[in-house]
């Protein structure tokens, strides 16, 4: 392993940092302070990158940690040192401040960036009590509770001091207009989190925003407490707006300089609101009120687009904020709601506030997440579809890869670099593959063990917790005997997303005669690994997830015991990725066009995980014309496709058909021709890695924003950018300049 242990050299104490807002942990002060000046430099810009979510558990992924351990460093004489190792070890780990993909993505994607050294700092909120936790009952199907955990003895978060009174936390006054002229100004601490890179030298702030003071008034502890918290309109408004308004007031305290807004999603949009605000009253003084026109607050926009940078992430309606115009002027300024008039008019829905439409507007570049995506997204929004770009998604390889797999890389020579450079994986030759199959075989065989020790083992904690909990084991194995439980080796494919209708969990169900029948016929045991959270609101989803319990005893007995349907409650990173790497084939069967991207596939992919998908999202960049995985079902013209949510019984129908059709043939590789399975896994790693990994994507985005970049940086950018265009135009574009330029 190429850890950077000589950090530590000088003992532990050289990875503890201060500045006046308080004392932190995980890199040296130099460090700290070259990030960290930067990004109060007033004559150097920075990005603000802004996500409702940002989800990056250090359970999953944290180099500090890593570092400590293999420098066998658990404690330290200083008391101070020590409390920050404790929590490393003790604390509890997880941070539940994300839903899943969005979140997920936001903290891959900042990883990244801070691998990669680019000048960005993030804002979101802080959730005391998270999304929701998930248990799961056989007969009720989901049942949500809300999360427990204590940012205070969390590792990597750090609660930022007064700089004027070290002993109390740092409050900053968010102004919230309630259909008033004057704010109301709310009080908010901030926690900061430090996403650090692989060589701890480097870092990318995050700061959550935390509303929930003792004495705050109910209308902010109802919108701040949970995320997506769905009981009413206003609450879901507030808490955009939470989000928005935070910003300035906190770019102000920090003193941090930004002339680039990344919206991850328009869910932080009111921040527009408040820019176009500061802009009219600068150009047109104090009294702005009686004075300014339209045609000002149309120029007031234009300038403030040039900040404005936008990544759109679903076609699905119910994913873009609407609020009716009655509603949304009890909570406004009265600027604010002309401004709403004028820019987040809705055609369809005139008597409603669309926030999408208002980003799509006030922005200097629109993004979607794949290439599939942006034409889809061109379609709805065809007013925009010049300025309409696509970049695809990826995900941290550092965070994805498991150990097992990790080892084996790192055994290769011609692999040396995958760590910073995951684009290294494209040199992998035949010779190279050679070497790397027997390795990667073991390595797969072992996480595959891991991940059905664990499902036995909750099989069994479930039927030993029943008495206790009152909850029925949410999978019918729990009721039979341990031998008839999961084996390693057995052909094992994963299932793991959020539960919306149009993601379709159920569709391999859809015949269960049928699908029995295929396993029978050669006698080829399956196991089918399900997870994933449904929001609390969404009884659609959970109707779901309660039919894909109640067909797991049918399933069972009609294949014989071949088929296994087990459902993982609790779906998280840590789940995510112990699936992703233990599984055999990863499955995706969204009613396309809907997924803009996904993510978990690329997950799979990077360990080797071939995809069995429905032609969507990422997968259409990602098949190679099946040389890493499957496709089946319909792959027609977006120009003709469907954008509801709402099901199409006859798609459904002949989609799940498709992949019956398709099974049979993936069981025999897998049970008689595991060379040619495995040729699959090893191009996955060779064709997969290098396009569908955040470190490109950051790049891509990199070129979004207008950054002075140290060379060494701007080096790196250039050859990520080299590894793959999301804009296959683009490219071609490049190629015709050049030519001119060198006929
Ligand atoms: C990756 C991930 C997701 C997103 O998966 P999709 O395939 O994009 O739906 C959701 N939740 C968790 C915990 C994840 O790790």
């Amino acid at each position: 392993m190429n850890l950077p242990v000589t950090t530590l050299a000088t003992g532990v104490e050289q990875m503890i940092c201060s500045n006046q807002f308080g004392t932190f942990f995980g890199v040296s002060q130099v460090v700290f302070d070259e990030v960290w000046n930067r990004l109060v430099d007033p004559h150097r810009a920075n990005v603000a990158y802004i996500s409702m979510e940002i989800g990056a558990d250090p359970d999953v992924f944290h180099p500090v940690r890593d570092v400590l351990k293999q420098a066998g460093i658990f404690s330290s004489s200083r008391p101070m040192v020590n409390d920050f190792l404790n929590k490393y070890f003790h604390g509890p780990r997880k941070i539940p401040n994300y839903s899943g993909g969005l979140g997920v993505l936001a903290g891959d994607t900042l990883k990244s960036f801070a691998d990669l050294h680019i000048p960005v700092f993030a804002i979101s909120l802080l959730y005391r009590e998270g999304y929701f936790s998930q248990f799961v009952d056989s007969k009720v199907g989901q049942i949500d509770h809300a999360t427990r955990w204590a940012p205070e003895s969390t590792p990597t978060l750090f609660q930022l001091r007064d700089p004027h009174e070290p002993t109390e936390p740092l409050t900053i006054s968010v102004p919230f207009f309630n259909g008033q002229l004057k704010p109301t100004l709310v009080s908010a601490h901030v926690w900061m989190k430090l996403e650090i890179s692989d060589k701890l030298d480097y870092f990318v702030p995050e700061f959550l925003i935390d509303y929930c003071l003792p004495g705050a008034p109910a209308w902010v502890t109802d919108s701040a407490h949970q995320l997506y918290n769905a009981k009413s309109t206003i609450i879901k408004a507030n808490q955009r707006r939470m989000l928005g308004s935070a910003i300035l007031p906190l770019l102000d305290v920090l003193r941090f300089s930004t002339d680039t807004i990344h919206l991850n999603e328009q869910h932080g949009a009111t921040v527009i609101l408040h820019l176009i605000l500061q802009e009219l009253q600068t150009t047109l003084g104090d009294d702005f009120l009686e004075q300014m026109t339209d045609a000002n607050i149309i120029t007031a926009a234009e300038k403030v687009s040039r900040k404005i940078v936008y990544t759109i992430h679903t076609p699905v309606k119910a994913g873009h904020d609407r609020f009716s115009r009655h509603l949304y002027s009890t909570i406004s300024h009265s600027v604010f709601d002309r401004i709403l008039n004028l820019l987040a008019h809705d055609t369809d829905v005139p008597h409603e506030y669309n926030f999408t439409a208002m980003a799509m507007r006030i922005n200097r570049s629109i993004n979607s997440v794949s290439r599939l995506h942006r034409d889809v997204t061109k379609k709805q929004f065809p007013e925009f579809g010049h300025k309409i770009k696509a970049i695809t998604n990826g995900v941290h390889h550092l965070t994805w890869i498991s150990d097992q797999r990790a080892a084996c890389f790192d055994r290769i020579p011609s692999l040396q670099t995958w760590r910073s450079d995951p684009g290294c994986f494209r040199t992998i030759t035949p010779e190279c593959e050679l070497q790397l199959r027997p390795m990667l075989q073991s390595a797969w065989h072992e996480d595959n063990r891991q991940l059905i020790q664990y499902v036995n083992n909750m099989l069994r904690t479930h039927r030993e917790q029943m008495v206790e909990t009152w909850i029925d084991p949410p999978n019918h194995l729990s009721n039979v005997p341990e031998n008839e439980w999961l084996r390693p080796g057995v052909f094992t494919i994963g299932f793991a997303r959020r539960f919306s209708t149009y993601k379709r969990a159920d569709l391999i169900l859809d015949d269960i005669a049928r699908l029995s029948d295929i396993l029978i016929t050669h006698n080829w045991p399956v196991n089918f690994l399900f997870a994933g959270k449904a929001h609390p609101a969404d009884e659609p989803g959970k109707s779901v997830l309660k039919l894909i319990l109640d067909n797991q005893e049918e399933l069972f007995v009609r294949s014989r015991g071949l088929g296994k349907l087990v459902f993982i409650p609790g779906y998280d990173m840590q789940v995510a990725k112990m699936m992703v790497s233990g599984v055999h084939a990863w499955l995706n069967n969204p009613k396309r066009p809907l997924e803009a991207s996904g993510t978990s596939g690329m997950k799979a992919a990077m360990n080797g995980a071939p995809n069995i998908s429905i032609m969507d999202g990422w997968w259409v960049e990602g098949y190679h014309g099946g040389q890493t995985g499957w496709k089946f079902g319909y792959e027609g013209p977006v120009e003709k496709a469907d954008l509801s949510e709402a099901p199409d019984a006859l798609l459904y129908t002949e989609d799940a058909s498709a992949f019956y059709d398709l099974l049979p043939s993936i069981l025999q590789t897998f049970y008689e021709r595991p060379d040619d399975y495995m040729k699959k896994a090893l191009n996955n790693l060779r064709l997969n890695i290098p396009i569908f990994n955040t470190h490109r994507m950051a790049a891509e985005y990199v070129n979004q924003y207008s950054l002075q970049l140290a060379p060494e940086v701007r080096d790196k950018i250039d050859l990520l950018s080299q590894l793959y265009t999301s804009e296959e135009n683009a490219s071609n574009q490049q190629a015709v300049v050049r030519n001119l330029a060198n006929p």
